[in-house]
C-alpha cells in the first residue's frame, strides 16, 4: 500500500529490504521472495541489504533479553520475577495480570528494543540511499498499527540527518485495512509476528491473550443473559402468584356473597 501511494503521488521508488531483525533465516527469505513477487506485479525495483543477524543480536537483542523478565508475554522469566506478587503491582510497576495487550507485552520497555531495531535498519537504509544518490528516504514500517509510529518517525529523521539525505515520513496507518484486504486478494503470505525472535513469542502470547479475553467476554455475556432470564422468570412467577392470590380472594368473596 505505501508503495502504491508513493507512486500515485508521483515518486519514482525503489524498495530497500533491510531486515537483519528477521528470524529465522528461512522467514527472511520467504518475506523477501514475497516482496519481490509483489514488486514485479507493481513494477518497482527491490534491492536487498546485507542480512546480518549477528549485528542485530549485538545491537538489539540485549535489550530484548532484559525485557523478558518484565513482560508477562515471557511466562517463565516473568513468573520468576513476580513469584509471590500475584494480585499486586511490583515495585517496577509491572502488573502480573495484564489487562491489555500493551501491558502483556510491556510496551513501555518494548519501545526501547524496537527503537534500537528501527535505528539499525534505518541507518543502513539511509547510508545506502545516500550512496545510491536517492533524493529521500521513507519507510513502510509506518503502515502498521502494531509498530511505534512516533518512534519510527524520530528514527527516520535521525538516520536521514546523519546520512545527509532528506527524510520523507508518511503515516500510512489509515491504509492498513486496505493493505490487508489487497494482500488477501493477492493470496500473499501474511506473517503473524513482527520479525525478531522475541516477537515470535510475543505474537503467540498476544493471540492466546486475545482468545482468552474473547472467551471471558462471551462468558460474561452468557452470564448476563442468564441473569436477565432468571430475573424475568422470577418476575413472571411473582405475577402468577399475585394473580392466583387475587383469584382466590375473589372466589372467597363470591362464596361469602352467595351465603348472604
Ligand atoms: S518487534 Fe519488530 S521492531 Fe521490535 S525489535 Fe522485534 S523485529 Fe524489531
Amino acid at each position: 500500500m505505501p508503495t502504491r501511494l508513493l507512486v500515485e503521488a508521483g515518486h519514482d521508488i525503489t524498495v530497500f529490504y533491510a531486515n537483519s531483525n528477521i528470524a529465522p533465516a528461512a522467514e527472511y527469505e520467504h518475506r523477501l521472495r514475497e516482496l519481490q513477487r509483489y514488486a514485479e506485479m507493481q513494477g518497482f525495483e527491490v534491492l536487498e541489504g546485507v542480512y546480518n543477524p549477528a549485528e542485530w543480536e549485538e545491537k538489539v537483542a540485549p535489550i530484548g533479553e532484559a525485557l523478558k523478565q518484565y513482560s508477562p508475554a515471557f511466562g517463565e522469566a516473568f513468573a520468576t520475577r513476580h513469584a509471590g506478587t500475584e494480585g499486586s503491582s511490583s515495585s517496577e510497576g509491572s502488573s502480573p495480570s495484564p489487562a491489555t495487550v500493551a501491558e502483556l507485552l510491556d510496551d513501555d520497555r518494548r519501545k526501547e528494543r524496537c527503537r534500537a531495531c528501527y535505528r539499525m535498519r534505518l541507518e543502513e537504509a539511509a547510508a545506502f540511499a545516500k550512496d545510491g544518490g536517492f533524493d529521500a528516504l521513507t519507510t513502510t514500517l509506518a503502515v502498521s498499527p502494531y509498530q511505534f509510529t512516533e518512534v519510527i518517525h524520530e528514527e527516520l529523521e535521525r538516520a536521514s540527518a546523519q546520512a545527509g539525505i532528506a527524510a520523507h515520513f508518511q503515516d500510512f496507518r489509515p491504509y492498513y485495512d486496505e493493505a490487508t484486504r489487497i494482500s488477501r486478494e493477492l493470496e500473499m503470505y501474511r506473517q503473524n509476528y513482527c520479525g525478531c525472535r522475541f516477537s515470535i513469542r510475543e505474537g503467540e502470547a498476544t493471540r492466546a491473550f486475545v482468545k482468552q479475553q474473547r472467551k471471558k467476554k462471551k462468558a460474561r455475556e452468557r452470564a448476563a443473559i442468564q441473569a436477565e432470564q432468571a430475573e424475568l422468570a422470577q418476575h413472571r412467577a411473582e405475577k402468577q402468584a399475585y394473580a392466583e392470590a387475587q383469584a382466590k380472594k375473589r372466589a372467597i368473596l363470591k362464596s361469602l356473597r352467595q351465603k348472604q
